[in-house]
Formats: structure tokens, C-alpha cells, sequence
């Protein structure tokens, strides 16, 4: 069985369907999980309709998790990350193997490939595969979904990826067969209309910049959301939008869903939103790109944020 995180994102889909083309081929009976519904955005990749949804095929998915005999848990750190399957997964004898790029990962497994500094857990996947011994078995399938998570986790090769390593797996996943052209525009031009405005009115109405504080933030209550018909994946990348503020050192989005606001920090430098994520939301991530979910109100959550702002102040000045 293959496993990813909550709320999951192209990385999390792409590593983890890579994973699941390559063990098909050597064999094996695999089933892939996500807790809950993945954006519309991921659902071209190549095996999607292979996978099992927690929330919505929950005995599916406690007969899969029963039957597994090894459980690949991949792009996240610790099991919590599974929210609601977070139980069932825990109790089983299966063993368990991490491959992920997230710090500090929880003693919660068997086997571990943990490795900060690379572009992704699909970039992690690649080097898995070849370590076994066998990237000839990496077809365009396979390797549209890697592709598709380093792209999605890298902003299109914009951050993350400061490793000559990246690039010489991208250029391999092109002689494999890729049309990575095409892969972009299904991943970024399938906007729906209300997606697009969204994002308008996030910038143009809702982005507070705190020039003194080096610091942008964007809220969006659930009415904001219903307003432009928010489907899942919607507020995805917006958050980015405040980095790109000259000065701007650290942006913030806070979007209001049911029973729990998203917090979702980026960060430039030497700057880690991993440790706000943690200090005061109980989140987590990396160093510059983290999140978090919040369990006061929308006001009081961007209220939490703004207050501890000032004892960053320094910090937050003198980034490189
Ligand atoms: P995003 O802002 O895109 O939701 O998440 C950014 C990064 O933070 C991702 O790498 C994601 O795995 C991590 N992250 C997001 N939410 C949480 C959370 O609630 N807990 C932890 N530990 N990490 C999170
Ligand atoms: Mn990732």
C-alpha cells in the first residue's frame, strides 16, 4: 500500500502514483490512499483512478490497509499527517517505509529515505527506483508523474531546486518520454473561471502588506470562498503571490473551511516558517514553504500571527 499526506498536493499525487507504476510492474498487488480528495488539477496523471480515498471509501480502505504487507508512506514525516486514517494505518503490523523530504521525521517507521535537500519525494521516488536497480523500468507514465511533483513542489523549477541532481533527473525523465509541455498546462492552465477571480480578488481586496515587518498575509472567510464556488486546490499557490512583493520576506495565507482555518506560510532565505508553523500553529513543513491548521477563528488566527510578528522583526530584516 502507498499512503500520502492530507490535503494532498502534486508532489504527494505524483510520487505516489510513480511509485505505484513501478511496483505493478515488478509485480506486486498495490493500492495507493490519500486521506482526503486531491484537486481536479492532478486528476490526469496516469493510474489516478487506481486511487483509494479514506474519507469517502473508508471500508475500502481499512480492507486495503488490512491486507498490506509493506506500507509506503510518502512526502510526509510523521503519521499524523494521515489525519483520519492516522488510526487504522498505526495499528497495523505492516512494515513501514518512509520516503520523504520533510525535517525532523517522526520515529513512527520501519525504513526511512529522509532527505531535506532535494526538489521533492517524486525526485526521491526516481532515485528509489534506480537504487533498485531499475530506472529502464521508468516509462513516460512513470515519469510524468515524477515530473508533475517536482514541478508542482518546485514553483516550476523556481525554488527548491538548487541541485544539479534536479535537473539531471528532469533531463532523464525527458529521454523517458515526456511532453513536458503539455504536463505543464494540464497541471497550471485548467484554471476554472471562479478559481481565476479568486485569485484576483485575493490580491487586489484581501493582501495586507506590512512593509516595516517585511511580511504580507492574505485572509479569506468562507463566504469569500463560496463567493467564487471554491473547490478543492483553489487557494493552492496563492499564498505565493505575497513573496513576490519587493521586500516582502514572508507571506501568509489564512483561508476559512469547515470547523478549521489553512494556515500556509512561505518564506525567502534564512527565514524558517517551518519553526512559526510549529511555535504557534502546531503545524510543520520546511524551511521556506510550511503549514499549519488553526482551530480558533479566522479573526483570531490572523490575530496569533500579526502579534508575534514584531518579535521576528529582526529576523525578519536581515534575510539573505
Ligand atoms: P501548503 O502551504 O502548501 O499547504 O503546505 C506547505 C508545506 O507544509 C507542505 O510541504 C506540507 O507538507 C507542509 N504542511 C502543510 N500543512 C501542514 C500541517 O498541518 N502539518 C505539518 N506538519 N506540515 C504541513
Ligand atoms: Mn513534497
Amino acid at each position: 500500500m502507498i499512503t500520502t499526506h492530507t490535503n494532498p498536493d502534486g508532489d504527494a499525487i505524483g510520487s505516489s502514483l510513480a511509485m505505484y507504476g513501478y511496483l505493478r510492474k515488478k509485480g506486486h498487488i498495490v493500492s495507493v490512499m490519500i486521506p482526503d480528495p486531491d484537486p481536479a488539477f492532478l486528476h490526469w496523471m496516469p493510474f489516478h483512478s487506481s486511487i483509494l480515498i479514506f474519507h469517502d471509501q473508508r471500508e475500502a480502505c481499512l480492507a486495503a490497509i488490512g491486507d498490506a504487507e509493506v506500507i509506503f508512506c510518502l512526502d510526509y514525516n510523521g503519521l499524523g499527517r494521515l489525519s483520519n486514517a492516522e488510526q487504522p494505518v498505526r495499528n497495523t503490523r505492516a512494515i513501514k517505509v518512509l520516503i520523504d523530504h520533510h525535517r525532523d521525521p517522526n520515529p513512527d517507521f520501519d525504513y526511512m529515505l529522509s532527505v531535506i535537500e532535494t526538489s521533492s519525494t517524486s525526485e526521491l521516488v526516481y532515485d528509489f527506483i534506480a537504487g533498485c536497480g531499475d530506472s529502464g523500468l521508468i516509462d513516460p507514465e512513470i515519469a510524468a508523474c515524477i515530473y508533475a511533483g517536482i514541478i508542482t513542489d518546485t514553483g516550476s523549477f523556481s525554488y527548491s531546486c538548487n541541485y544539479e541532481k534536479t535537473y539531471l533527473i528532469t533531463a532523464d525523465l525527458y529521454r523517458k518520454g515526456i511532453d513536458g509541455e503539455h504536463i505543464h498546462r494540464l497541471v497550471y492552465d485548467t484554471y476554472s473561471e471562479g478559481r481565476l477571480r479568486l485569485l484576483g480578488y485575493s490580491i487586489s481586496e484581501k493582501l495586507v502588506v506590512l512593509q516595516e515587518l517585511h511580511t504580507a498575509y492574505i485572509y479569506l472567510s468562507k463566504e469569500d470562498l463560496d463567493r467564487f464556488g471554491y473547490q478543492v486546490g483553489d487557494t493552492e499557490d496563492i499564498v505565493n503571490y505575497g513573496l513576490s512583493v519587493e521586500g516582502i520576506n514572508l507571506a501568509a495565507l489564512f483561508s476559512e473551511r469547515d470547523g478549521v482555518v489553512r494556515v500556509s506560510l512561505r518564506s525567502k532565505g534564512n527565514f524558517s516558517v517551518n519553526d512559526i508553523a510549529r511555535k504557534f500553529f502546531n503545524g510543520g513543513g520546511h524551511a521556506n514553504a510550511a503549514g499549519a491548521n488553526s482551530y480558533v477563528s479566522l479573526e483570531e488566527t490572523v490575530r496569533i500571527f500579526v502579534e508575534m510578528l514584531p518579535g521576528y522583526k529582526e529576523k525578519l530584516s536581515s534575510v539573505y
